[in-house]
């Protein structure tokens, strides 16, 4: 048996990721992973944000190391990444409850809100069915800039 505790809500993805290549989550990948765990669906972070939560748990981590930890972390299917902003990428959970949903972002500051909307994922199935791709996903990331960063 993997030596991990369960994870109620993601027990999902834990086992999709597991399966796929039969990689380990080290105690090192697992606290990465409980950090998005703890925080819950549809918050979006940068491995500066991660690095820094782990520093202020007092876990003794190098950037480079959240880097290909987080990296690993979606190869394995438990993150998502997201390309959304000029200063890096993102990551989220992966989550079954956390459905296809798209990113309004701030292109100043980072700030990501999330938004549904089944008109694009029908304009993605609808594209996908007429050049006879297989869909995975329909995402939209919209870039924007938010009030605070908006000059009055
Ligand atoms: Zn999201
Ligand atoms: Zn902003």
């Amino acid at each position: 048996m993997p030596q991990f505790s369960p994870l109620p809500k993601s027990s999902q993805p834990l086992e999709k990721g597991l399966h796929k290549d039969g990689r380990r989550l080290t105690p090192q990948r697992l606290r990465v992973l409980h950090l998005f765990e703890d925080l819950g669906s549809g918050r979006h972070l940068s491995a500066e944000d991660v690095h820094h939560k782990l520093v202020e748990s007092n876990t003794k981590v190098s950037l480079a190391t959240v880097y290909r930890t987080l990296r690993l972390l979606v190869e394995m299917g438990f993150l998502h990444q997201l390309e959304l902003s000029e200063n890096g990428h993102r990551f989220e959970l992966a989550n079954d409850d956390h459905p296809d949903h798209h990113h309004l972002v701030c292109i100043r500051c980072g700030r990501t809100e999330e938004f549904e909307c089944d008109e694009v994922l029908e304009a993605g199935k609808l594209a996908a069915e007429r050049i006879g791709f297989q869909l995975v996903e329909s995402t939209l990331n919209v870039r924007a800039i938010c009030p605070s960063c908006t000059p009055k």
